[in-house]
C-alpha cells in the first residue's frame, strides 16, 4: 500500500467514517466530499477496489483502498476504547 493511501486513510478515519451498522460503514470519498462509499471489513464499492481484482486477478492478493483502510483505523481508534455507547 502506498504512503499516500495510508495518509488518506488516516484523514478519513478521523473525519470521514460513519458506522451504519455492524460491519457496515459509510466512508467519504477523499476526492469528492459529496460522494461516499459503503464499506465492510472486507469490501468497498469504490472503483479502485473493483479495479484491483481486474488487474491482479488470480494472484491471491487482497484488494485494498483508502476507504477499507480508513475503516480498519476507525475500528482500532474508536471501537476498542469504549463499548459504553450501546
Ligand atoms: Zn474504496
Amino acid at each position: 500500500m502506498s504512503a499516500n493511501t495510508i495518509k488518506k486513510a488516516k484523514a478519513l478515519a478521523k473525519d470521514g467514517v460513519v458506522k451504519v451498522e455492524d460491519d457496515l460503514y459509510q466512508v467519504k470519498s477523499s476526492s469528492n466530499a459529496a460522494k461516499s462509499y459503503f464499506v465492510t471489513s472486507e469490501t468497498c464499492e469504490c472503483e479502485g477496489f473493483k479495479n484491483f481484482y481486474k488487474f491482479h486477478h488470480g494472484k491471491g492478493l487482497k484488494a485494498n483502498c483508502s476507504h477499507l483502510e480508513a475503516v480498519k483505523l476507525f475500528k482500532k481508534i474508536y471501537e476498542k476504547k469504549s463499548v459504553k455507547e450501546t
